[in-house]
């Protein structure tokens, strides 16, 4: 990667992580994916799949939608995408679907990434199309947000189990003080 490239792919993970960070205010996993094309962002896309109910609604797919309609095309040829976090199964098939020629990830995912952790979808020699990868731009600051967003999560859980406990308590001594006993 020449310098010029590098600072290229560390600005648009930037915008990568911006949306995650929307990701993040909604209390959804934060992960974020811009598409760009020649200099320009035609698709963004951040997850929001508990948000939405539906599946469907990872920050990826959000984007690539975004940018075939921008494109009047399926084909998001001479495109790149960005990702803060290493794409699933789903992801990393509509990534080879679209033709993508080129992948840029922030950390990758040992449990479920299919971009070299589990499986890796993108580079298969066996599909009719690769994807040209690169791995690990803004590393730190993907999987610092991950883990701080895992950690709040954590905290949030064990509160409300707490809660629910105390409640659970108080209405069983509530009953016990009404049959007198
Ligand atoms: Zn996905």
């Amino acid at each position: 990667m020449t310098p010029e490239e590098e600072k290229r792919h560390i600005h648009y993970m930037k915008e990568a992580i911006k949306q995650a960070r929307k990701a993040y205010a909604l209390g959804e996993v934060p992960i974020g994916c811009v598409i760009v094309h020649g200099e320009k962002v035609i698709g963004r896309g951040y997850n929001r799949r508990n948000t939405d109910k539906n599946t469907l609604s990872h920050a990826e797919i959000t984007a690539i939608r975004r940018a075939s309609r921008k494109l009047g095309d399926w084909r998001l040829e001479d495109c790149t995408l960005y990702v803060t976090l290493e794409p699933c199964q789903m992801c990393s098939g509509a990534i080879v679907q679209a033709r993508i020629p080129e992948t840029v990830i922030g950390c990758m995912n040992p449990k479920a990434g299919c971009a070299g952790s589990l499986l890796n979808v993108l580079e298969d020699p066996r599909f009719n199309h690769q994807v040209h990868v690169i791995r690990g731009v803004m590393e730190q600051e993907c999987s610092d947000m991950l883990k701080q967003f895992f950690k709040e999560l954590r905290v949030r859980v064990r509160e409300e189990r707490k809660q629910r406990r105390a409640a659970a308590e108080e209405k069983n001594g509530q009953e016990k003080r009404q049959h007198g006993d």
